[in-house]
């Protein structure tokens, strides 16, 4: 069915892709990104890191973004990125936020997919829950000794999350500037977690549970061959688990793509350079 006028299609410009990466990344993870799903999202993506790297810098097209957060994996080091990652959304005027981790695959044509079917003024967050159950977590009240517990579902940064303009803009007063930082130290918990205080905890907006999106924090193995290209993120178990990944046949065998990104990335772009040439069918 025609679309009304009023909703325009949604375009790959309207949504703002975060890369969270950390220096010793840039080698080992982002090249590979680079090379596969960033390269067909050149100008949605932004990559957020730790440390200057001209090479990275080139290879980016202007769309690093040196946070100047230390680089280490702590919690206020942590939010520091995602408080950066906040800030360059919202001046970016942009109408979808989503973040990733630097192991996620992401299929460019299922996340704006996926986003076209909501409007970015409605309070919209979608992702993955990292718990089966929501969090309960203890709150403290700046200045006095009071403290409360709340509970929150919350996406897991990992498998990567969406959030609309109208909700981040909702967020403001809690992430804007610095105040993600403080809101975080005010639960202690890790950036992904803050999100989801923010948004179910003070806002009273709710989680969108979404199985499209994926982490190495499941058994990669048992998604279904016949729906990977239909999911937006996927990721790998890495060098502690390498046998978590996703079961993609192809051209690469798995010393050739240990990660099984390239493999999957042929399949959605064939035509892709360095792909194997298809058989004639
Ligand atoms: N990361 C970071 N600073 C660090 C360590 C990690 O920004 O000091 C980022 C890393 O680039 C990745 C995310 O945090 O995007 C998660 O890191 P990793 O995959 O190594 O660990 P996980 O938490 O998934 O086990
Ligand atoms: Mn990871």
């Amino acid at each position: 069915p025609a679309r009304p006028a009023t909703a325009p299609r949604l375009r790959p410009e309207d949504v703002f892709i975060a890369v969270k990466t950390t220096r010793k990344n840039h080698g080992p993870r982002l090249g590979l990104l680079l090379r596969t799903w960033i390269s067909r999202a050149r100008r949605q993506t932004f990559i957020f890191t730790d440390g200057d790297d001209p090479e990275l810098q080139l290879q980016g097209g202007g769309h690093v973004i040196n946070t100047n957060c230390s680089a280490v994996h702590t919690r206020q080091a942590l939010c520091c990125k995602m408080s950066v990652e906040y800030d360059k959304f919202i001046e970016s005027g942009r109408k979808w936020f989503c973040h990733v981790d630097d192991d996620n695959y992401v299929n460019p044509k299922g996340l704006l997919q996926l986003l076209s079917t909501f409007s970015p003024s409605q309070d919209i967050y979608l992702g993955r829950p990292s718990l089966d159950h929501p969090i309960e977590a203890t709150e403290r009240i700046q200045g006095g000794g009071t403290v409360t517990t709340v509970k929150f579902w919350f996406a897991t940064g990992g498998a990567g999350f969406c959030l609309s303009r109208g909700l981040a803009l909702k967020m403001s007063p809690w992430a804007s500037l610095g105040g993600f930082m403080s809101t975080a130290e005010r639960v202690r918990l890790p950036d992904d977690c803050t999100v989801g205080y923010i948004v179910e905890g003070l806002l009273g907006a709710r989680l969108l549970h979404s199985s499209l999106f994926h982490s190495h924090l499941e058994n990669l193995q048992k998604l279904s061959p016949d729906t990977l290209l239909q999911q937006v993120t996927l990721s790998y178990g890495g060098p502690e688990n390498p046998h978590n990944v996703v079961n993609v046949a192809g051209g690469f065998s798995l010393q050739q793509d240990p990660t099984r990104f390239k493999s999957i990335h042929c399949l959605l772009y064939p035509d892709t350079d360095w792909c194997p040439v298809q058989k004639q069918s």
